[in-house]
């Protein structure tokens, strides 16, 4: 072997060992996971702590990682050495965890990570639940509870950087009667940040909400009356299960046995399946939610599965949905006007179960990635444009029917070319970046920021009278002045904004009218020497 070739091997090598440390806070979990059935006396607990603790003990090793090996084989040679540990015993296995993960922390170390591997959820797992006080709400608490989730309550919205991290829930419920637009709240919560939790839902007890919408709003699941609280209760199930939120399949098949039996066979992936057994009940169901994935059988009682396809890619909300046709037509020509339908894969019947949940599996997950694509913008996180704008105009809306102020504000960096002109686009880049952290950090959670151009920024502020706004965006105006952005062996750059506001229902009516009077005040800030607040 050359000196080359054993460098490759290293490589790889190291690639493998920090996949293997990446995937630690799962295994972490599903082992606290285990340690809570045991403590609550479920019977195979403890056949599954060791068979986990076995397989640790076999892979620490393989991967180099000596003590992960040493911790796990003297909890599996505990449990397998009678007298059978006791509840009481529970402590000691709790122990082991912690050092399993102090060992991980220390692998990670060695391999060039991060030391800290990110929260390990005690299971239970926490839920926080923002709906007010009535039966329905006591009723879903107690079927969360019931799961094993540690539940906590308000009855209005709650700024999610109010808590202290370790308090950061792994689910959010928000019932559609929270004091704040569920919604917006829901965009916050499920913005791409390292502390997302695990799932954002939304709990509709009255079926009052405009369900074309919570996909867009990053929601992973949406409950109304008939799910509650029990459909709500399985799906946190299945969510500390798998530790992803569970997929949504809309399985469009008219023949009741097969649906059965994809049915089932999903319920493996602790997919949520929803039936349908015509284009008619599978167009009403697509009213109601957007899946993440459709079935779709051809041959159905009223139109055929192609014609339901072409109508979901006439729709926006559905355009991105990936559809699998499963179907006993076997020809070339089948499987063509499928694609020209606008189908993802074709799959013929008889189809392999693996084969169908691995697909399942995959496009889920893509899509999911797409959703967050499309929302928002590439380099910096916030919401794109068209997010952006159409969040202004359900906003505004929002306003109106509760008699509420909004504020617009339109930022624009000063002299940013210059910047560009004299770094160069890289560290303007960067510079966009380092801007958009600090207005995140001026303003509340449930403020929605978005990037409307180039250097120019769009912030959407609910409940908030002119002079409230005309004070945050000085409060914004003075933050970025304060942070000069600091590049390694150079002299910090100033940043100057400059700031136009646009209010409902002062500025106009419209969030064209609205936005438009954020532009001009924002026009006249600049003319006037920059660096400014202008009101519209
Ligand atoms: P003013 O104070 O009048 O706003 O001057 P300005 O230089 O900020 O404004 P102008 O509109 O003349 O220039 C904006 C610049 O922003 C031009 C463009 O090259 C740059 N820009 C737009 N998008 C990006 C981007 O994504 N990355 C980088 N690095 N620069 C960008
Ligand atoms: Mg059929
Ligand atoms: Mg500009
Ligand atoms: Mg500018």
């Amino acid at each position: 072997m050359t000196d080359h070739d054993a460098g490759e091997l290293d490589e790889t090598f190291l690639i493998l060992q920090q996949d293997y440390i990446r995937e630690a806070p799962a295994r972490l979990a599903e082992l606290r996971k285990d340690l809570a059935a045991f403590r609550a006396g479920e019977s195979d607990a403890l056949e599954s702590l060791r068979m986990r603790f076995h397989r640790l003990a076999g892979s620490g090793g393989s991967y180099g990682f000596p003590a992960v090996t040493e911790i796990s084989r003297a909890m599996e040679h505990r449990i397998l050495t009678p007298p059978a540990p006791t509840i009481r015993e529970a402590e000691e296995f709790d122990l082991a965890i912690n050092n399993l993960k102090d060992a991980f922390d220390n692998a990670a170390v060695d391999v060039g990570m991060p030391p800290v591997l990110g929260r390990v959820p005690g299971f239970g797992w926490r839920t926080l639940v923002v709906m007010r006080a009535s039966p329905g709400r006591d009723a879903i608490v107690v079927a969360l509870e019931e799961t094993g989730f540690v539940v906590s309550v308000r009855d209005t919205s709650i700024d999610p950087w109010d808590l202290p991290p370790s308090e950061r829930p792994d689910m959010v419920v928000i019932a559609t009667d929270a004091d704040a637009d569920a919604l917006s709240l829901a965009r916050f919560w499920s913005a791409a940040t390292a502390d997302r939790p695990r799932a954002v839902v939304l709990a509709d007890p009255l079926d009052q909400f405009d369900r074309l919408r919570t996909a867009a709003a990053g929601l992973d699941a949406v409950f109304g009356s008939a799910a509650l609280p029990r459909g709500l209760a399985q799906y946190a199930r299945a969510l500390a299960q798998i530790g992803a939120p569970p997929a949504n399949v809309l399985v469009v098949e008219d023949d009741p046995a097969q649906a059965q039996l994809f049915s089932s066979w999903l319920s493996q992936l602790n997919a949520r399946v929803t039936i349908a057994a015509s284009a008619q009940v599978a167009r009403d169901a697509l009213m109601q939610e957007t899946p993440d994935l459709v079935l779709l059988d051809v041959d159905l009682p009223d139109v055929d599965g192609y014609a339901l396809s072409r109508l979901m890619r006439q729709d926006p909300r559905l355009a991105l949905v990936p559809i699998v046709f499963l179907t006993a037509r076997h020809s070339l020509a089948d499987q063509m006007e499928g694609l020209r339908a606008g189908g993802d894969d074709f799959l013929a019947k008889p189809v392999e179960r693996s084969h169908l949940l691995q697909l399942v599996l995959t496009r889920t997950e893509r899509g999911r990635r797409i959703r967050e694509l499309v929302h928002r913008d590439g380099l910096t996180g916030v919401l794109n444009h068209a997010t952006l704008m159409a969040e202004l105009e359900h906003a505004i809306a929002f306003s109106d029917r509760h008699g509420e102020p909004l504020a617009f504000l339109m930022l624009d960096l000063d002299h940013f070319k210059r910047i560009n002109d004299t770094y160069g686009h890289m560290i303007g880049d960067q510079v966009l970046v380092h801007v958009t952290r600090v207005f995140k950090r001026t303003i509340r959670g449930s403020d929605l920021l978005g990037r409307y151009g180039g250097e120019e920024f769009g912030i959407i502020l609910r409940k908030c009278p002119p002079a409230n706004a005309r004070s945050i965006a000085e409060k914004l105006r003075l933050a970025l002045a304060d942070a000069p952005i600091t590049l390694p062996g150079a002299e910090p750059i100033p940043l100057h904004v400059s700031i136009g506001v646009g209010c409902f229902p002062g500025s106009g009516v419209s969030s064209t009218q609205v936005a438009s009077a954020a532009d001009r005040a924002l026009y006249r800030a600049k003319s006037s020497g920059r660096n400014r607040v202008e009101m519209g």
